[in-house]
């Protein structure tokens, strides 16, 4: 039996299980025989991480729920196989990530981004459920509340285990966030919401879908918020911006007319 490495009691992330990177961050969250997995990354490191989690003991068919945080390919890709390889369990995700998962959409999961040659398969996955805001997912006597986070994506969901928020795309340890795009239905004021909501919890510690396990130090969500919150206003960010202040300042000075002196 291989040991397991829990990096919290009842938890277990599979990079950190394996001491090298699949892709993104695949939680095991387990009480008594049942268990959970938060996204499962590619399909290429699929088997080698049921195999895993078969040396570590569990039970296969006590699997519970595979759960997507959103609807991203390099989270859900191997969704498909893994609900095949764990037949019992649910598949599980937000309202707003079971159209894309459903109908495949190459568009919005970055299955394909054409203008930079990015082209990968994205098997079509059917959600048994849908989760959202205030629901809870149980496993043996462990509850996690599902937080609906929205921004980086629309359908982007956290869940809350007593101090710890498995906290998807909101944020990583470097302050970074996950992708803001206008394909992607990323929207720069919820996100703001999603990370003030995460700063005034009492959640301690990060558990991300990228990178190191981190502390909720509001510090470090301040000046991400302050960062997103000057997106708003800037042409950077195209059609995700609220507005764009320069327009006004330009809309004042055609009235006046074109001054190389004060220009
Ligand atoms: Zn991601």
């Amino acid at each position: 039996m291989m040991p397991r490495r829990d990096v919290f009691p009842h938890v277990i992330e599979m990079n950190n299980q394996a001491q090298r990177r699949f892709g993104c961050c695949v939680y095991l969250v387990y009480d008594g025989a049942d268990w959970l997995l938060i996204d499962i990354g590619y399909e290429d490191s699929v088997a080698e991480i049921i195999e895993i989690i078969r040396q570590m003991d569990f039970q296969l068919s006590r699997c519970k729920y595979l759960v997507a945080t959103h609807a991203d390919v390099d989270h859900i890709q191997g969704l498909k196989l893994a609900k095949e390889m764990l037949p019992q369990a649910e598949v599980i995700g937000h309202k707003d990530a079971k159209r894309p998962l459903a109908d495949g959409d190459r568009i919005v999961t970055y299955a394909e981004i054409a203008a930079q040659g990015i082209s990968i398969d994205l098997p079509k996955i059917q959600l048994n459920r849908t989760i959202d805001e205030g629901e809870t997912l149980e496993i043996g006597n462990l509850s996690l509340d599902v937080w609906h986070t929205p921004g980086h994506a629309a359908g982007q969901l956290a869940f809350r285990l007593g101090n710890l928020l498995f906290s998807g795309d909101n944020i990583y340890r470097d302050g970074c966030v996950g992708n803001i795009d206008a394909h992607h239905g990323s929207d720069i004021p919820d996100f703001i919401e999603s990370l003030e909501r995460i700063r005034d919890s009492s959640v301690e510690w990060l558990l991300p879908s990228h990178g190191p396990i981190f502390r909720n130090d509001r510090k470090l969500l301040q000046s991400t918020i302050d960062r997103l919150t000057g997106y708003q206003h800037m042409a950077d960010f195209g059609t995700c911006a609220v507005d764009w202040p320069l327009l006004e300042q330009w809309d004042d000075e055609l009235a006046r007319g074109f001054d190389p002196e004060t220009a």
